[in-house]
């Protein structure tokens, strides 16, 4: 599964931050985690899998404040740009391409294929 794997690495990198001692050792932890629309399949599916991998650590009942940023579509026959659903396009596609909904020639689409960011929040 796609977002399995993303998520274990990321919340690999965040148990790594907490050893390190980023935060205190109780308290509540947000993660902020921004990823490109091409990254991920389903925004539910990742916060599924970050509960999964969390489970028995200290991120356990953390917050995961997902943020993934949209996919466009820019036409070079009408001039427009439309920005796309997560389910219009195929993420494992290499050069997605759609129908322009205006004037229905297709056109690539782009968007962030991997992790902008990723942040923790302590209180
Ligand atoms: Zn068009």
């Amino acid at each position: 599964m796609h977002e399995y794997g993303l998520m274990q690495e990321m919340v690999a990198l965040l148990l790594k931050k907490l050893q390190e001692g980023v935060c205190p050792e109780t308290g509540k932890i947000e993660v902020v985690l921004k990823v490109g629309g091409f990254a991920i399949h389903s925004a539910a599916a990742t916060r599924q899998a970050y509960e999964v991998l969390t489970k028995g650590t200290r991120l356990e009942g953390s917050k995961l404040n997902l943020m993934v940023e949209p996919v466009t579509l820019n036409c070079a026959g009408c001039g427009c740009q439309e920005v796309l659903g997560e389910d219009q396009v195929d993420p494992h596609d290499p050069l997605p391409l759609a129908e322009c909904p205006r004037c229905g020639q297709v056109a690539p689409v782009q968007g962030g294929r991997g992790v902008e960011s990723l942040e923790l929040v302590c209180e």
